[in-house]
């Protein structure tokens, strides 16, 4: 397959490789995982990507899940339109931010619910108010799960399964991660010792709702409810980040796959990427009664100048008003369609893979047992992975960059884009198989 053009994205790389660290703005846009040039994008509409070389790629990143509608949906366009003629930021209350608040209060569990500008925020506010309310400093995470890049949350794991952790990089101080416990994702054992453990120190547990960042890696049934169960019991709160399911994986969710019908509710949740249309917009909310804590009404401080942004939030209630059964309906099919052609051209090319989802979010392992925790998902054969992108990439299709990421799809993936992935992928395989 010939190689597209790309000496435009060169070119503008090098310019910003010598003005920013790696070139770019958020680390795996840089192509690190599979090497190359990562492709500068011009315009993005719909489903399709278009570089400054002129080249068009169907989106399966869709700016790692906002973009649930696809690029540029017109009722995302003339709503922040008409919201950028009123003037782009006020440092008021405004009418749009109790809309998109009542939007998402009425989608899910939340009873109360307080705007700020990106997922980080969200996860690091929740964190603090659990501090605040239980009066314990302990913070419980899974290996493998991300919630932005907050301190106390940049842990590795320490040396056994109830020790506190170790920074997971320079610049975190061993002060901010030594009351972060780190445990395996699903395994209920080593939840169960922690709290046996250190129960009555353990202000609050946070896990992914359904697991994307080290590859899509879905709750055991009935593990979130065995989390909010333990937290209860013990006086923790249980915060379930759904900055990357929220609103993607169902209208509510993946609370709505699993809250909803097993009966529980966290108690603080987040939210981030779709809930902003493409916009910085993100969120945490819960309980009234732990909300009521934060400042103005309680004394745990949180503030942000762009905090409910009239723009973002103009972006992101014409994002949830469209998101109707139709569009939910049309990212399953998508998904569906793009999973079976994986399975179909990775099993005639011999290549050992697992897809594993939560909705229409899934990511392929190059492995042969299904990956349920980190470790197992560091085991995969990530070469494999560089030479599918690389390959799906000359064919016009743009992959995450990176083999522990969820692919995404946009209701506005039509016929023709799921076509282009499908007819992309046996030559990729191919090429996997021999790397
Ligand atoms: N939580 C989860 C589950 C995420 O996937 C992310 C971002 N990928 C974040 C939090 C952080 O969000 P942001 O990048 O907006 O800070």
């Amino acid at each position: 397959m010939p190689e597209p053009l790309t000496s435009g994205s060169e070119a503008l790389f090098a310019r910003a490789r010598a003005v920013t660290p790696g070139g770019v703005n958020s680390p795996v846009r840089a192509f690190n995982a599979v090497g190359g040039t990562p492709r500068f994008i011009r315009e993005a509409t719909g489903p399709w990507l278009t570089d400054v070389d002129g080249n068009t790629y169907v989106d399966l990143i869709c700016s790692w899940g906002p973009m649930l509608l696809g690029h540029a949906h017109p009722a995302v366009v003339e709503a922040v339109q008409r919201a950028v003629t009123r003037g782009t930021s006020y440092g008021t209350p405004t009418e749009g931010e109790v809309a998109l608040v009542e939007a998402i209060v009425a989608r899910t569990p939340v009873e109360r619910l307080r705007l700020v500008s990106s997922g980080t925020e969200a996860t690091m506010s929740a964190i603090r108010l659990a501090r605040g309310f239980t009066g314990r400093d302990v913070v419980v995470k899974f290996a493998g799960c991300y919630h932005g890049h907050v301190d106390s949350l940049l842990a590795a794991a320490g040396s056994g399964l109830t020790t506190f952790s170790i920074p997971g990089t320079p610049g975190v101080p061993a002060s901010s991660t030594e009351l972060t416990l780190v445990l395996p994702y699903n395994d209920r054992a080593a939840v169960a010792a922690a709290f046996a453990e250190h129960g009555d120190r353990i202000a609050c547990l946070i896990t992914e709702a359904a697991p994307g960042n080290m590859g899509v890696v879905p709750p055991a049934p009935g593990f979130n409810a065995f989390l909010a169960e333990t937290c209860r019991a013990h006086g923790a709160l249980f915060i379930s980040d759904e900055v990357m399911t929220g609103f993607r994986v169902s209208e509510a969710g993946q609370w709505g796959t699993d809250g909803a019908v097993e009966g529980w509710v966290p108690d603080l949740m987040t939210f981030g990427k779709v809930m902003g249309g493409g916009f910085p917009a993100a969120a945490f909310g819960g309980r009234a009664d732990v909300m009521h804590h934060l400042a103005p009404e309680g004394p745990v401080y949180q503030a942000g100048t762009l905090s409910g942004n009239p723009i973002a939030t103009a972006a992101g209630l014409a994002t949830l008003e469209a998101a109707d059964e139709a569009v939910y309906a049309r990212i399953g099919v998508v998904a569906d369609a793009l999973r079976a052609g994986v399975a179909e051209s990775f099993t005639a090319a011999g290549l050992p893979h697992v897809i594993q989802s939560t909705g229409s979010m899934f990511s392929v392992f190059f492995t042969e047992q299904p990956v349920t925790d980190f470790a197992e998902a560091q085991q995969t054969d990530v070469a494999a992975y560089g030479a599918l992108f690389h390959a799906m990439l000359d064919q016009g299709v743009h992959l995450p960059p990176s083999a522990f990421e969820a692919w995404f799809v946009s209701s506005s993936h039509d016929d023709r884009a799921v076509q282009q992935v499908l007819d992309a992928l046996p030559a990729a395989a191919a090429a996997a198989a021999k790397a």
